[in-house]
């Protein structure tokens, strides 16, 4: 347990898939007044190095961010809105011009609250959530952020439903043991029974595991146990590996790995314009993240 640290991962293609959906989803949500609750069940340490020895050594941004904004230079391409937005919103960590900060879910998200807006996180690495309460005391938000140092399957039922009854679920584990698989279902399961209404964004990696291709299918009948709509959106950037969990995802210690080939997202209850804006992301990223010919998408919905 704990050999994930997100730091060695910041930046990389299922970051640009994750952050770039977490960002539309904020955005959507604020457009009402009433305010909502961002839950993030398992945050990370907030913010990155991406020229840290940890992300020198996995290089994973390499194949992720550093690479999308590579080629889009190479090939004179404009980003579209979603991969546009996603980047500024990284230009704002890193005024300079060079890339050196990788902001989290926890900043991401941060950043597109307003004063009515909530943000509920857990993080329960012993470094990594202090660390994330270091950065997040620097934002001064007081009580708009409340940080737990505990097992965010278990904290979210406290949480559910938020006050205003709309709120924003990011399950993010490092599926470092086999049975987070399991336990997102449940929690996700739970979250339905108290929050119906709420959107549950759900990522996780595509690899070659039972546990790990079961996941959207069940997340999918649990959407519709409830009749709620549910978004799936999976990201390829080249041809898989067969390794186990920590063999793709890496630990903090582990020597370069072949490192992770593709991850999906699955959203229950999200923003009507979502899809639209993922036919128009999607294929840029595989445009300017792709590999080889194994790289693609798959995008389906359904209520
Ligand atoms: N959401 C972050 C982001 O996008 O920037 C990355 C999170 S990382 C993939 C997963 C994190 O979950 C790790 O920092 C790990 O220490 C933490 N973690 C693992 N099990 C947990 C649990 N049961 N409850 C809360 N955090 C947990």
């Amino acid at each position: 347990m704990f050999s994930y640290r997100h730091a060695y991962h910041a930046g990389n293609h299922a970051d640009v898939l994750k952050h770039t959906i977490l960002i539309s989803i904020v955005q959507y949500m604020a457009q009402k007044e009433v305010g909502f609750t961002v839950v993030d069940t398992h945050a990370g340490a907030g913010i990155y190095r991406l020229d840290s020895d940890a992300a020198e050594l996995s290089k994973e941004a390499d194949e992720g961010l550093r690479q999308l904004l590579k080629s889009a230079a190479a090939k004179g391409t404009e980003l579209e809105e979603m991969l546009g937005e996603y980047i500024q919103e990284l230009e704002r960590f890193n005024p300079s011009g060079s890339l050196k900060i990788y902001p989290g879910s926890p900043m991401i998200a941060h950043d597109y609250l307003r004063r009515q807006d909530k943000l509920k996180l857990f993080e329960l690495h012993p470094t990594d959530s202090r660390m994330l309460e270091k950065h997040i005391e620097q934002l001064r938000a007081g009580r708009q952020i409340n940080c737990y140092k505990e097992d965010g399957f278990e904290g979210l039922k406290k949480l559910l439903p938020p006050p205003t009854r709309r709120g924003l679920v990011l399950m993010d584990p490092s599926y470092e043991m086999k049975s987070d698989y399991a336990r997102v279902i449940g929690c996700i399961q739970d979250g339905l029974r108290r929050f119906v209404t709420g959107t549950f964004m759900i990522w996780y990696p595509v690899i070659a595991r039972p546990e790990a291709h079961d996941l959207p299918r069940r997340l999918k009948a649990l959407a519709q146990e409830v009749g709620k709509p549910w978004l799936h959106a999976t990201l390829r950037i080249k041809s898989g590996q067969m390794g186990s969990q920590l063999d793709v995802l890496g630990t903090n210690n582990s020597p370069k790995r072949p490192g992770l080939a593709a991850s999906g997202v699955f959203i229950i209850n999200q923003p009507h314009t979502l899809k639209d804006q993922l036919k128009v992301s999607l294929p840029q990223m595989v445009d300017l993240m792709g590999q080889d010919a194994l790289a693609g998408f798959t995008l389906e919905s359904g209520v």
